[in-house]
């Protein structure tokens, strides 16, 4: 059979791999660059050394997202369990589309999906499913508010639509314009909405543009607010939006791909107050919560909406199929996403996983003091573990040249991979998160004294 002739050898090279992937954390250096240069067709080798050069070539040919000095865009770490657990369900292997094929994976995902509904207070009625990301999710979202609002649509598609507004804030993820554009609407039906110096949706404007649609007869689709903008975290207004949406009988979706982690930590929920009026909500574990990517998750009060969107029938599938997840979901077939989520859930529960949280925000706090003693301007909109910042003190202190100069000497020093970001008025900053619980509070003092001498190696013109 296809690399099944010494299970043995894999088991032992796949272990020995693993080992030093997770070694790495420490061992690397630095979060890396990335080379790349995999080897081409060749004869074929055993399975084993296959196993060997592929984890080689990853460890080569990747830029670290899951180092302790990865200071970069949220992606979290996956923890080892995790990983173990991803592996697992790909060897079983259940099909997901149905719950005949794979109750036990169906039932685990449904309790994920009820769980974290919950805990966004989307009402006990709420349902939805796992996603491959948040570009998903949110094109999932949108399909579900046309389904919903305008039944029509699923049989004579966009002819049937009276013209239609969607708003979200400049600094909304790009895949929400996507979602526009795929559902057929066109990106001028989407009004992108500016953003105040702390880069949340500017209220006055939606106020003034909604009045105007009002005023012309035209329809609001969807109203999307951003919690925790993928550059500075700023979450935008979301009570003001949700009492908005109502009045123009929009869909309310909440973008919290990544914010959603505050709806994790007790203390820090208030600041999502309004997603609980959501219609719909993104929530990526992969962005916050130790897991591989490939696992995303749409939450909605109106899961039957989904139903009406997605479902199709098959003479070869079952016919009463609504809680079927080929019935309510883009994809057909697919892997157990939800696997890795439960294995860190079910081994730190909801406590557990609030404490690896906490330790991130204080350790953003720690890196956000720190940058503002050694005189740094520094933005941070919420409490998520990011923070931009510019230097005041110099008349290019946000030139792309200079902050690209910081970070670059930053990376070459090992002191941790960051980037320089652009936001919507067109200011640019450097970003620093700290996207992965395996970051200490050793790795963030490196970071800040590494800043300040490429700051002073700057400043003195070497
Ligand atoms: C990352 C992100 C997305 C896209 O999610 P993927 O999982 O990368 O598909 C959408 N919205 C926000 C706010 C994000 O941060």
């Amino acid at each position: 059979m296809i690399g099944e002739e010494d299970p043995r050898a894999l088991f032992q090279a796949a272990t020995d791999a693993l080992t030093r992937w997770l070694e790495g954390h420490r061992a690397a250096a630095a979060p890396g660059r990335g080379a790349a240069s995999p080897d081409g067709a060749r004869d074929p080798a055993a399975p084993a050394d296959v196993l060997r050069a592929l984890a080689e070539g990853l460890a080569d040919g990747t830029v670290r997202t899951d180092h302790p000095r990865y200071f970069g865009l949220p992606h979290a770490s996956p923890s080892l369990v995790a990983v173990l657990a991803s592996t697992i369900a790909a060897a079983h292997n259940p099909q997901l589309a149905t719950t005949r094929h794979a109750p036990f994976a169906a039932a685990v995902e449904r309790r994920l999906v009820a769980a974290f509904a919950e805990i966004f207070g989307l009402g006990s009625n709420a349902g939805g499913v796992i996603t491959g990301g948040g570009a998903e999710a949110n094109l999932t979202a949108l399909v579900a508010a046309l389904a919903r609002r305008f039944p029509a649509w699923q049989e004579e598609g966009v002819r049937a639509l009276p013209p239609l507004r969607v708003y979200a804030s400049s600094e909304a993820h790009p895949t929400v314009s996507r979602a526009v554009r795929v559902v057929g609407l066109g990106t001028s039906a989407l009004r992108v909405v500016p953003t105040d110096g702390l880069h949340r949706l500017k209220l006055d404007v939606l106020r003034s543009w909604l009045e105007e649609d009002e005023a012309q007869g035209r329809k609001v689709l969807a109203i999307v607010g951003t919690a925790g903008t993928t550059s500075a975290g700023a979450i935008d207004p979301l009570p003001e939006l949700a009492t908005l949406a109502e009045r123009a009988g929009a869909w309310f979706h909440v973008d919290a791909a990544w914010g959603g982690l505050l709806g994790l930590v007790p203390e820090e929920r208030g600041a999502l107050v309004g997603i609980e009026r959501a219609d719909s909500v993104t929530f990526d574990p992969h962005k916050s919560l130790a897991v591989p990517l490939g696992t995303g998750m749409l939450l909605t009060r109106h899961p039957e909406a989904l139903v009406t969107a997605f479902r199709d029938r098959a003479g070869y599938m079952p016919r009463e199929a609504s809680q079927d997840f080929y019935a309510r979901s883009l994809p057909w077939s697919r892997r157990f996403a939800g696997a890795p989520l439960h294995a860190v859930l079910a081994t730190l529960g909801f406590a557990g996983i609030a404490a690896e949280l906490r330790r991130s925000l204080a350790l953003a706090g720690r890196l956000e003091a720190g940058l503002r003693a050694q005189g740094f301007a520094v933005l941070r909109p919420s409490a998520l573990p990011v923070v931009c910042f510019h230097d005041p003190a110099r008349p290019d202190g946000r030139s792309g040249g200079f902050l690209q100069g910081l970070a670059g000497s930053v990376i070459a020093d090992g002191a941790g991979w960051l980037s320089v970001t652009r936001s919507a008025n067109g200011q640019r900053a450097l970003r620093a998160a700290v996207p992965n619980h395996r970051t200490s509070e050793a790795d963030v003092e490196r970071l800040l004294r590494s800043l300040e001498r490429a700051r002073a190696r700057l400043a003195q013109g070497a």
